[in-house]
């Protein structure tokens, strides 16, 4: 739910049900100081993989991590390298078809 390095908590109460970031609200990084989430080494990508792999909506973040190539952090439990990964299968996948 990180907005790039400003992982700032969204209180539900103010998140426009409409906005097309309105699940961020929902994330489990709200709980956590946004630095989890832009770790420089293995055991912090590991430590804020597993606050992901409990998230209602990690799903709903990896893809909009990857839609809008945001290419820092931890998002939907996927490191960096692991969303360039994705979308390069992605791509691959599509000029195969
Ligand atoms: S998947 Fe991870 S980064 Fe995304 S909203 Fe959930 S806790 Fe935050």
């Amino acid at each position: 739910m990180h907005q790039n390095n400003q992982h700032t908590p969204t209180p539900r109460r103010i998140v426009d049900p409409e906005s097309v970031t309105a699940w961020m609200a929902d994330g489990n990084c709200r709980l956590h100081p946004p630095e989890v989430f832009f770790p420089s080494d293995g055991a912090g990508v590991d430590r804020a993989q597993a606050i992901c792999g409990r998230c209602p909506v990690a799903h709903t973040c990896l893809e909009y991590a990857l839609e809008h190539r945001i290419e820092h952090g931890v998002w939907g439990g996927a490191s960096e390298r692991e969303r360039r990964r994705i979308l390069k299968r992605r791509r691959l996948t599509v000029t195969a078809d």
